[in-house]
């Protein structure tokens, strides 16, 4: 088995989506190991994107990420890292194909709805970014 980190975004959320997307991730298979709501402050949203801290769209992207509640949820599933990107369809959620949340549920490239982890190293790290001490068995 294995574990990825999702994140309802806040587009999502204020959308009224959560139910619906939560639903989809257990119809296509993953279960809920852990979920929590959660307010990212700038510092923790700076920290969790790190990695695209030169990037030109980083700055709205955190604006975006704390501009409201977000959802995170450890999915759990064979191949659950890959099938939950294959899910939720390409960053932009105009260009994700037909039937998947970003497609359904997200509006441009910014507002796509939904994190996944994109590898076993960073499942790892953002799983314990939220969840502080929970045993992935
Ligand atoms: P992901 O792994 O598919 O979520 O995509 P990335 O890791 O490349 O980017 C992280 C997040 O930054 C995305 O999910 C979007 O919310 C945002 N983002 C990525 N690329 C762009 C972009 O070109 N423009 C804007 N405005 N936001 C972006
Ligand atoms: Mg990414």
């Amino acid at each position: 088995m294995e574990y990825t980190l999702c994140i309802i975004k806040p587009d999502a959320i204020s959308k009224g989506f959560t139910g619906k997307i939560i639903d989809e991730c257990l119809k296509a298979g993953f279960t809920i190991h852990g979920i929590r709501k959660v307010g990212l402050t700038r510092d923790q949203a700076r920290s969790f994107y790190k990695v695209h801290e030169h990037k030109p769209f980083f700055e709205p992207l955190i604006a975006f990420m704390t501009s409201g509640p977000s959802v995170a949820l450890v999915l759990k599933k064979e191949n659950a890292i890959e099938d939950f990107r294959a899910l939720m369809g390409e960053t932009d959620a105009r260009k994700a194909q037909k039937g998947t949340l970003r497609q359904k549920y997200g509006e441009d490239n910014r507002k796509n709805a939904v994190h996944g982890s994109d590898s076993p190293e960073n499942a790892k790290k953002e799983i314990a970014f939220f969840f502080a001490n929970i045993d992935l068995i």
